[in-house]
């Protein structure tokens, strides 16, 4: 379609965004679309994972710095808006996070939704980005964005629910994140060793090859060829919470770009005629006046 193309992307944290359709957004913004996103929460919960960033003051300002990463992060996209819900940080099951009375896993779900609704019928996307039910990691933010997204997207178009929240607005489709899957690891590693560069996925293929844990389905596959290098931009501006020398970047954007230069996506609902695989999320949707 041509015409205005609005999408939106719901996240659990800040750099969730730039490691899951990084690209995809970067892409679609360059082409002219208006990208918003949601994040959900500060991300004050996660560790300091680059111990460049692990000096005295930084953990007391996580979450400032957290915003201000994805903030940076997404002016690199090319995101024109972010909207933060403002919940606390989750953190991964069995935690003291967890049980905090502003963790985003205990506000009242039917609240979450509601403001959810709120953003939709205001940006009135044609495309949603969120997440399938996590396997193996079972983070409780990254299961609510599951719970509440699809969910929100459904009353979003629906009269009779949350009034106050803004006029009805129907998306066209929503797609999952396909992103950690063993086929793309697998086409990594293997480019990797062919071009002599040690592979950080080895352990990783060996245990998902023997957890058995079926790859999602494919039904869209965007080429982001031309935007792997704003999206290895975007996730080393994460500066509290990705190491630069870490397996993030163990394969160059150039091998990346012969190898697998795509964003997979799993179709988790349309109200438009599709035709999977797909090349362009926006396919069937017809062009607004
Ligand atoms: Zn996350």
């Amino acid at each position: 379609m041509s015409g205005s193309r609005r999408l939106l992307a719901i996240h659990a944290h800040p750099d969730d965004e730039s490691s899951k359709g990084a690209g995809t957004m970067a892409r679609y913004a360059s082409e002219g679309v208006r990208v918003a996103l949601v994040c959900c929460t500060g991300g004050e919960a996660g560790d300091i994972l680059n111990p460049r960033m692990d000096r005295p003051g930084v953990k007391e300002r996580l979450a400032e710095l957290r915003r201000e990463e994805l903030e940076t992060a997404c002016s690199i996209l090319g995101v024109s808006r972010i909207h933060w819900l403002g919940y606390r940080d989750s953190g991964m099951p069995g935690t003291p996070d967890n049980a905090h009375p502003d963790a985003f896993c205990n506000a009242p779900f039917d609240r979450v939704v509601a403001r959810l609704v709120r953003v939709i019928r205001e940006e009135r996307p044609h495309v949603v980005l969120g997440y399938d039910h996590p396997v193996g990691y079972e983070h409780p933010d990254h299961i609510r964005v599951h719970e509440a997204g699809l969910e929100a997207v459904h009353a979003a178009a629906d009269p009779d629910r949350y009034p106050e929240a803004g006029v009805p607005w129907q998306v066209a489709k929503v797609y999952y994140f396909a992103t950690f899957t063993y086929e793309r690891f697998r086409v990594l590693h293997e480019a990797a060793l062919a071009a002599g560069i040690a592979s950080p996925y080895e352990e990783r293929l060996q245990r998902w090859s023997e957890q058995g844990v079926p790859d999602p389905r494919i039904d869209a596959r965007i080429d982001v060829s031309d935007h792997l290098h704003l999206r290895t931009k975007a996730l080393l501006a994460h500066a509290t919470q990705i190491d630069p020398d870490s397996s993030w970047f163990a394969i160059p954007d150039e091998l990346q770009r012969e190898a697998y230069p795509w964003e997979d996506y799993t179709l988790a609902f349309s109200a438009v005629p599709v035709d999977p695989p797909e090349d362009d999320l926006f396919a069937g949707i017809e062009p607004e006046a």
